[in-house]
């Protein structure tokens, strides 16, 4: 943590100190815990919020700040602020300017190359699980998905994917950290494989987990885009930067390729997002706040997973997935009685869980309940 930035700046930020003391005067019968979720007392309909990966701490307070100036402006169509923000982007990633796009989440982005992948007729590679964005738009082609189970550690198989890629493969989606496995591809083998099977397939890397990765054995595949049009990643300001419903994610790929990509944008991105986001990738003191208590809060977590003897994944993101033993949705229903939203349930694995990282105060009280309830 910076100086000049503290925590508390975060909480004022958030309004979530407003809501801590309001909650000392208005609290009422049906208060569960200290905590506030929005602002309002935690209950089942208003829980703590472990389910969607998000970043518990919100949006930058200086961003949120210029979000917010810049909504005068909000009625006016604006074509050019995007260009500043591939500026910032294109230094950080040393990337061209022109092999970036930008757009309302990487969701666009996947639903782009999806609607590439579908269209072109042959079939798509991907892990499962993975994350489902891109299934969304190939099941409107048609489109046959090759599922690549993830191998007996749950990490993404490599060896099974070359061996699923055919003649009729077109596309394939690797989602690096995966979702709902926090788990990484090693980054020799990821490179091999992208510089091999980008020779006949697209190849979507999605990493929107990028930034909360701390392992030597993880990089990204920016680099190989300048000389590979067949390679595709996508990044999101969803994840560190709390953009959720802001709506910002990048597209980096050959100017060839973005060309095609862009054919299936949905129009300008909002100007506020812009704005907040020039200003959200220029902080880095406020990612490497929020990954630091990522990291913390994923300790609290394992050490339960340790005492409970629960098998878990090591995990390369802001969320785990461990084997509870049970049902997964009754051990959702349980934990929401106590005011604590867990991820839903992930074929093929009904037994495990995801939880995303909530502050380490909220998972040490996520903890508490877990242990009275299954421990
Ligand atoms: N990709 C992965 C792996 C995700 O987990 C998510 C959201 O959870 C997304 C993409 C969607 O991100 P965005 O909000 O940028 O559309």
């Amino acid at each position: 943590m910076t100086k000049n930035i503290t925590r508390r700046d975060w909480l004022v930020g958030t309004g979530a100190v407003a809501g801590g003391m309001m909650l000392g005067s208005t609290a009422s019968a049906q208060t569960i815990n200290d905590f506030t979720a929005f602002g309002d007392a935690v209950t089942p309909d208003n829980p703590i919020r472990m389910t969607n990966n998000e970043n518990p701490y919100g949006i930058n307070p200086k961003a949120m700040k210029v979000i917010i100036e810049a909504y005068k402006r909000a009625h006016t169509y604006n074509f050019t602020t995007s260009r500043e923000l591939i500026k910032i982007i294109a230094k950080m990633e040393n990337l061209p300017e022109d092999h970036i796009t930008v757009g309302a989440g990487s969701g666009e982005f996947l639903m782009a190359t999806g609607a590439l992948c579908g269209m072109s007729g042959g079939d798509l590679v991907a892990p499962f699980p993975t994350y489902g964005g891109i299934f969304r738009t190939v099941s409107n082609f048609g489109t046959n998905v090759i599922r690549v189970p993830v191998a007996d550690d749950m990490t993404i198989d490599m060896d099974a994917m070359r061996k699923a890629v055919t003649d009729k493969t077109t596309c394939i989606y690797l989602c690096n950290p995966n979702n709902p496995i926090p788990s990484i591809i090693e980054k020799k083998a990821l490179e091999e494989f992208c510089l091999e099977f980008s020779k006949k397939a697209m190849i979507v890397i999605d990493e929107a987990y990028y930034e909360y990765v701390r392992d030597d054995s993880f990089s990204t595949m920016a680099h190989l885009v300048k000389d590979n049009p067949n390679i595709v990643i996508l990044r999101t300001a969803s994840k560190i930067h709390a953009f959720a419903n802001v709506r910002i994610g990048f597209a980096f790929a050959h100017p060839d390729t973005l060309k095609e990509i862009r054919k299936f944008r949905s129009g300008t991105v909002a100007y506020p997002s812009l704005m907040g986001a020039i200003e959200s990738y220029q902080d880095p003191a406020y990612s490497k706040f929020v990954v630091d208590k990522n990291y913390e809060s994923l300790n609290i977590l394992y050490k339960m997973f340790d005492e409970l003897e629960m098998p878990y994944v090591n995990a390369h993101a802001n969320f785990v997935y461990a084997n509870a033993g049970r049902d997964a949705d009754e051990v959702r229903d349980k934990l929401r009685q106590s005011g604590v939203l867990i991820g839903r349930k992930y074929e093929p694995f009904p037994n495990w869980i995801r939880i995303s990282t909530a502050k380490p105060e909220e998972m040490d009280y996520m903890v508490k309940i877990y242990k009275r309830e299954f421990g």
